[in-house]
């Protein structure tokens, strides 16, 4: 199941939601605002060929189906999203540095009009934002650009590319259920999750993408990084005054995972957006010695 990008509707209630949480949100969330217009407005791309018999197979050996498909992006139009993502990020969260929009625009026309950019974008691998964000940092385009301007840029690249691999899984939403799958990545691209939830009705934990924003179904005890299942070694925290919010650890791996636990809220929530607001919740991994330096880039 795929429910991405979220109505116009449900960003104005969460925007006003998290607002009231925190208003030293609005940047952020004003941006994200734009980016989900711009990602509703995305025009379909043509229907990608899927022979569900052979990608079944795959998916039985535990291969996400994109390790078999190789997307069709078109480049020149995956330019033209960006640069409109650009323009709102650079508005939104970049205040202070209007003189540098030029240098921003031609680092971003400069990677996406590379040679070979198909093998380096079109594998879903290839995109987290620390290797985004490492792939920029090698252009001479990005001299003098601070990190900060390239985990935005990083950002604005994975969203321009982003709607491709969501329509994607929308797709194969048709001929797939992933009920078989129990991994600790997305059936569809391979991502690690972003986010997991328990769901409202029965505390089942489902998993989401944060890439092409698939969700699945997986155990609860079970370290989605390592695939423990000892129970030994997992455990979890809160900040107290948000038992909702709750921060899934491995003490074998090292990894986390932040977890909303739904039945304790009176609304539904966006969880891309409840990933973003929560990202002092990474911090406080972090600070802990839990997941990889840089898993997400801050933003604000
Ligand atoms: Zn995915
Ligand atoms: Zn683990």
């Amino acid at each position: 199941m795929v429910k991405y990008p979220p109505t116009a509707a449900e960003v104005q209630r969460e925007l006003q939601f998290y607002l009231q949480e925190n208003k030293n949100l609005q940047p952020l969330l004003l941006f994200y605002k734009k980016l989900y217009a711009r990602q509703r407005s995305f025009s379909k791309q043509p229907a990608v060929d899927i022979v569900p018999q052979a990608l079944t197979e795959g998916l039985r050996k535990k291969e996400p189906l994109l390790s078999k498909v190789v997307l069709p992006i078109p480049l020149s139009e995956t330019l033209k999203q960006a640069e409109a993502i650009l323009t709102a990020a650079h508005k939104e969260l970049l205040a202070g540095t209007e003189h540098q929009f030029d240098e921003l625009l031609m680092l971003l026309q400069s990677t996406l009009t590379a040679q070979n950019l198909e093998d380096i974008f079109c594998q879903p691998g290839n995109l987290s934002l620390p290797m985004i964000q490492a792939y920029l940092r090698k252009n001479p385009a990005a001299a003098q650009l601070t990190e900060q301007h390239l985990a935005v840029m990083a950002q604005v690249i994975r969203a321009a590319l982003q709607m491709y691999f969501v329509n994607f899984a929308r797709q194969t939403a048709a001929s797939f259920t992933f009920e078989n799958w129990k991994e600790g990545i997305c059936p569809v691209c391979g991502e690690k999750p972003m986010l997991a939830m328990l769901r409202a009705e029965d505390g089942s934990r489902v998993l989401e993408c944060g890439l092409c924003h698939t969700q699945w179904d997986v155990q609860r005890i079970f370290c989605t990084s390592c695939g423990t299942t000892d129970q030994q070694h997992l455990s979890f925290f809160y900040i107290p005054e948000q038992t909702h919010r709750r921060v899934y650890v491995c003490h074998q791996c090292k990894g986390y995972l932040k977890t909303i636990v739904l039945k304790e809220l009176a609304r539904e929530i966006i969880p891309d957006l409840e990933n973003l607001v929560t990202y002092y919740l990474d911090q406080l991994a972090a600070r802990e010695g839990y997941g990889e330096a840089g898993k997400q880039a801050v933003l604000n």
